[in-house]
């Protein structure tokens, strides 16, 4: 693969596993050097060791912040750039989901999905961005959905945060492109991941029988559009929702 990210330092939220594994995968692959943050010390470091004997040359690291708490969000981005010298990628892409219909839905739950998916995407856009302005500039991509677009028949709680990231998305590339920051997002479906193997297969397949592409899409197919949004061939790129759902429509 060419190397387009070469000398990059990226961190990727929720790499742990599924998309946000491929994206970390995908980073390294193109040259960079990756801290994939996890929400366990036990299973960022079982990703760390998996990824390190798939890519043995691969310059990766592993940490685990809170990622709605800024103080130890921004420690750990100052750390990264001390020990790497610069942070020019954020890829935004830990997240949750849930489909409970709106009169069973509890109330600590949409709280949880709010945080994750809007809340933590917030705190670590502003703690990168403080460095990557200091910088000179830098990308940062976001995890929104396809349900952003139309919303989902069960399970509000996601679909809300997803428009949220939108428009966090759309705000910030207009904040942020003074100091040279892209921001963007990109909108998958239905992906193979554990997010979707926890759905059951009359509500899965339904939906695939949609896809004009006729499948669902790999993590792979995903990370390639967090590749693209990263790397200097989307430099003027900024403030777009890009649907990576094998063109179908809901
Ligand atoms: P996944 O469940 O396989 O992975 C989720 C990742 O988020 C894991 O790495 C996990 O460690 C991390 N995470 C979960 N809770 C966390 C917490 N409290 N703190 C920090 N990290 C936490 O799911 P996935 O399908 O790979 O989802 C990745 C992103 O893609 C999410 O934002 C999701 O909303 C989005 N997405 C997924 C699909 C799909 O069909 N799989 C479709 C559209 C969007």
């Amino acid at each position: 693969m060419e190397r387009i990210l070469n000398g990059k330092v990226a961190v990727v939220t929720g790499g742990t596993r599924g998309i946000g594994y491929a994206i970390v995968k995908k980073y390294l692959e193109a040259g960079a050097k990756v801290v994939l943050f996890g929400s366990r010390e036990e299973t960022a470091l079982k990703a760390l060791s998996k990824i390190r004997t798939e890519l043995p040359d691969a310059q990766v690291d592993a940490m685990w912040p809170n990622l709605c708490d800024r103080g130890e969000v921004s420690a750990a981005f100052l750390n990264i750039k001390e020990k790497y010298g610069s942070l020019d990628i954020l890829a935004n892409n830990a997240g949750i989901s849930q489909n409970t219909p709106l009169f069973d839905y509890k109330d600590e739950d949409f709280d949880k999905i709010l945080d994750l998916n809007v809340k933590a995407l917030y705190v670590c856009t502003r703690a990168a961005a403080e460095i990557m302005k200091e910088q000179g500039g830098g990308a940062i991509i976001n995890t929104s959905s396809i349900v952003s677009y139309n919303g989902q028949g069960s399970g509000c709680g996601y679909p809300a945060s997803k428009f949220a990231v939108n428009g966090l998305t759309k705000s910030l590339s207009r904040e942020l492109g003074r100091y040279n920051i892209r921001v963007n997002a990109v909108a998958p479906g239905v992906t193979r991941t554990d997010m979707v193997a926890v759905l059951p297969d009359e509500m899965i397949q339904p939906i695939i029988r949609n896809i004009p592409m006729g499948r669902m899409a790999e993590p792979e197919d995903i990370a390639n559009a967090f590749l693209f949004l990263a790397s200097d061939w989307a430099s003027y790129i900024s403030g777009a929702i890009l649907p990576v759902a094998g063109a179908v429509v809901i």
